[in-house]
């Protein structure tokens, strides 16, 4: 697994969220007291001016989190793939720009509704960023397969997992009562997963730590 794209806690069960709606108010405050109790990583989408988002709020809110990554929707805050005749790499380049001219370092990329093409692999690759977009696979270079949904997730029972999971959910889903339940019960059975594999690693037990 590549030391760059999973923090060290992460290894064997990454978590991503894609942040929907930063600047919605009670989306925002759950997600924000779910990721300081679980190691999260937060795929934000950038504010769209041209659906008069309010940059400086999100600015605040990203600015906040620890494990930032980009989330691009090409068409709209609610329609995630490309309609027009744009390069969507573009959108992406000009996207992950803006972050870092106001300070901003994403990590991490994923596609809005898993969209990816040639030309958005290579941009994703030439900022640096390590790709979730993929829905299988190990982890590889520069790569992060996301490979679980929160209801998939849900049902599975800590013995099935195999050795390498990535689940994601959407920050509106922590406005559901019992989604919410559900993947928090899930995060904390990774939690204990990763507890296990961090017990049984042979690094760990040969420097006599944990
Ligand atoms: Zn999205």
């Amino acid at each position: 697994m590549q030391d760059n794209s999973v923090p060290g806690d992460l290894r064997g069960a990454v978590v991503s969220c894609h942040l929907e709606r930063p600047l919605d108010d009670a989306a925002w405050a759950r997600f924000d007291a779910l990721r300081r109790r679980f190691e999260v990583l937060a795929l934000i989408r950038p504010p769209d001016a041209a659906h008069g988002e309010d940059e400086g709020r999100w600015l605040e809110r990203a600015r906040t989190l620890p494990l930032l990554g980009l989330h691009t929707h090409w068409t709209s805050p609610t329609h995630a793939r490309p309609s027009g005749d744009a390069d969507p790499a573009d959108r992406v380049r000009s996207e992950c720009a803006w972050m870092r001219e106001r300070g901003l370092e994403p990590r991490w990329f994923c596609g809005g509704g898993w969209y990816t093409d040639d030309g958005v692999r290579a941009a994703v690759q030439q900022l640096g960023l390590v790709d979730c977009t993929p829905r299988d696979g190990l982890p590889r270079d520069g790569v992060l397969p996301t490979t679980h949904s929160l209801g998939q997730l849900a049902r599975s029972v800590l013995w099935r997992l195999p050795p390498y999971v990535h689940a994601y959910f959407h920050d509106y889903d922590l406005s559901d009562v019992r989604r919410r339940l559900a993947l928090t019960s899930s995060l904390q059975v990774l939690r204990m997963r990763r507890a296990a594999y961090d017990a049984s690693s042979p690094i760990r037990k040969s420097h006599g730590t944990r």
